[in-house]
């Protein structure tokens, strides 16, 4: 792909009108398939811009970036090639719920996503701004650019993040913007509008941006990261950029009373926003306010990169105003002399509600016309590249006149995440959780690519490099589940290789015997006295999934067991600050909503598998203590 003059184009296959995370997403993935795809962006640098922190992956979302990657998308490589700290979050948890983080060097994120779209074929990138989406009848005919070009196409992808008719707000400071520095998206805006389609607005935030050469470092703690960094690609080895530590310092009494005193300054306390903002990366006021009771939170000071002096104070996102940020920035210990590079800031933005599209991302009112990433409600870099990915294949599909793909809550988080966004819309802005999956012991970072590139081959978005990586590694799994399948060992022999298991227990092929606790596939060869020369991913993943073998019949069962209860009805006056376990988030939206049975509940956006089967099982105690 190559940076093109419009008017030498009059028409592509697929459009898609932004280049953000999701839009990037979804053109590669679209071109990857074979169509000749034209992405229209407001600036050709806009590719592979980081709005927010620098960072990639996380709990839930690091799922979601394997699982693009597994389909050949661009985001795992990118996060790869940026990646100057990795983190394995959870790590003492079990493997299904780690989620694999990387801190990035925004430039080099940059860098990366440039130079796979230059070298994707098929894709060329058009500056300008998107002022209308023609539409004829009901189906999507084209764009229409502000300077009254048009572009035709059947296939329209609409991926213009927190631009339409974005606000910035510090203080009672009010600019128009659909991100720092770029101007918001009216006139489109006001076009969607005209389409009838049910929108809302939403808001989220950013904290100021401090000059790292004035943190006094010395006095911090630092956090580094992994000494055996997990990546993001199945194609990657090994970090590309030098590694580094971030800083951590905390919020204190001081601070707080700052805050406090201030709190009817700050935009969102003093009623200049109107939109929802994401209740899972609140603002400092907002933790202040709801969190009354502590005196202190954690900050990570993550440098944006090798290059700048850039840092981003994670954490501490606001809508105070400038002074303000300022005077509590300086009552944190090892910032009391720093420099604020640019203020934070809060930005609210129209979005559409997912439940006017279909699973494959396209609006029910018009043909044609699809939605990928947060104008569908949701945040987040990861939630948005996976939608793009979903818009992008859907498209090529439309396009070659092939069957749609669909994506289900079994198969991967990306199918969860469209299920929730298109049944249950939002009310929030939309971060993925592990929590949010009923099949997570099955849907792992680790087997995200045994799930879904085989999928991706039969669609024709895998390179040749995935597809002969891919082959390479399916075939040394076989092998070595095969020869663990073929093993009789005693339980004596597993006894004294250090396995916990009863020294008078059955005999048991490698896989069974994997999954005892304290086993390995170490303990195995010891026991068996046969030498593996298995690969240490291919290690990892047969002890994984023998690990978790047993529960995920289980966990199939749970998950049928919860459909059948869906008629269940839950009293008016149910208690729910009763059930230890659940969160105060949830409990508080309880008690707002009051679902009448676990199914109405079940739909409840933010609901968990685990919360539903906490009402269930206290139903089910208070019946058995009437019936006695
Ligand atoms: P974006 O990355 O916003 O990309 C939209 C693209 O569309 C831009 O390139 C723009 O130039 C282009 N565009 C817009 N209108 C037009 C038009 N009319 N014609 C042509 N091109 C157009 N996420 C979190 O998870 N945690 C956070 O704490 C967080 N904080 C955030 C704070 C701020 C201030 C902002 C702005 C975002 C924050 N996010 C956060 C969200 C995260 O940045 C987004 O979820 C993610 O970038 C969305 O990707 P996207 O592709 O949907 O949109």
């Amino acid at each position: 792909g190559v940076f093109h003059v419009k008017h030498t184009l009059s028409s592509a296959d697929v459009i898609v009108i932004g280049g953000g995370h999701a839009g990037t997403e979804a053109a590669h993935a679209a071109a990857r398939m074979g169509c000749d795809v034209t992405l229209v962006t407001l600036k050709k640098d806009d590719l592979g811009v980081m709005s927010c922190n620098p960072a990639i992956g996380g709990l839930g979302k690091g799922h979601l970036v394997r699982e693009i990657d597994a389909l050949d998308g661009v985001m795992g490589r990118a996060a790869d090639a940026a990646g100057i700290q990795f983190r394995l979050l959870n790590r003492k948890k079990g493997p299904a719920v780690q989620g694999p983080r990387a801190q990035s060097d925004r430039a080099l994120y940059k860098a990366a996503i440039q130079k796979l779209t230059e070298e994707q074929s098929g894709l060329r990138v058009v500056e300008g701004e998107v002022t209308r989406i023609d539409v004829e009848g009901e189906a999507v005919a084209g764009v229409t650019l502000s300077d009254g070009y048009t572009l035709k196409a059947r296939q329209v992808i609409l991926t213009s993040g927190t631009f339409l008719r974005g606000r910035i707000l510090i203080g009672d400071k009010v600019i128009a913007g659909g991100r720092m520095g770029d101007a918001p998206s009216i006139s489109l805006a006001d076009q969607i509008r005209n389409l009838g389609l049910p929108m809302g607005r939403l808001k989220t935030g950013t904290p100021p941006r401090l000059d790292g050469k004035t943190i006094d470092w010395d006095r911090l703690e630092a956090q580094p990261g992994d000494e055996d960094p997990t990546l993001f690609s199945f194609l990657s080895d090994r970090p590309a950029a030098r590694q580094i530590s971030c800083g951590i310092t905390h919020t204190n009494p001081k601070t707080h009373g700052i805050i406090r005193e201030n709190l009817d300054r700050s935009a969102m306390y003093g009623g200049h926003v109107e939109g929802i903002g994401p209740r899972y990366c609140p603002s400092i006021e907002d933790k202040i306010v709801r969190f009354a009771a502590k005196d202190s939170h954690q900050i990570f000071l993550e440098p944006e990169g090798l290059t700048t002096d850039t840092v981003y104070p994670n954490g501490i996102s606001t809508s105070l105003p400038e002074d303000v940020q300022h005077s509590y920035v300086a009552s944190i210990a090892g910032l009391e002399e720093t420099r604020i590079l640019q203020p934070g800031y809060a930005i609210e933005y129209d979005y559409v509600d997912p439940r006017a599209l279909e699973d494959t991302l396209e609006l029910k009112a018009v043909e044609g016309l699809r939605l990928a990433g947060q104008i569908n409600g949701t945040t987040g870099y990861e939630e948005a590249a996976a939608q793009g990915l979903v818009a992008g294949l859907n498209a090529a599909c439309a396009v070659m006149g092939r069957e749609k793909v669909r994506f289900t809550r079994d198969k991967s988080y990306i199918g969860v995440m469209i299920d929730d966004l298109v049944t249950a819309g939002v009310s929030e802005p939309y971060r993925m959780f592990t929590s949010r999956a009923e099949y997570r012991l099955s849907l792992r970072a680790d087997n995200a690519d045994q799930r879904l590139t085989r999928l991706g081959l039969e669609l024709g978005c895998i390179g040749a490099i995935r597809a002969d990586r891919f082959a390479e590694k399916s075939n040394a799994l076989d092998h070595a589940r095969a020869r663990l399948n073929d093993m009789s060992l005693t339980s004596r022999s597993l006894q004294q290789a250090g396995v916990r298991v009863g020294a008078d227990g059955p005999r048991r092929n490698g896989l069974e015997a994997l999954a005892l606790p304290e086993s390995s596939i170490a303990a195995i060869e010891q026991a068996s006295g046969e030498v593996f020369d298995f690969p240490e991913k291919i290690v990892q993943q047969v002890t994984y999934d023998a690990l978790y073998a047993n529960y995920i019949h289980r966990q199939k069962q749970d998950a049928e067991a919860l459909s059948r209860d869906e008629a269940v009805r839950i009293p008016a006056d149910f208690d729910y600050r009763q059930l230890s376990g659940l969160s105060n988030e949830l409990t508080s939206k309880l008690e707002t909503v009051r679902p009448r049975t676990l199914g109405q509940a079940s739909r409840m956006e933010g609901m968990t598998p685990a919360a539903l089967t906490l009402i269930l099982s206290r139903l089910r105690k208070a019946d058995r203590k009437v019936a006695s």
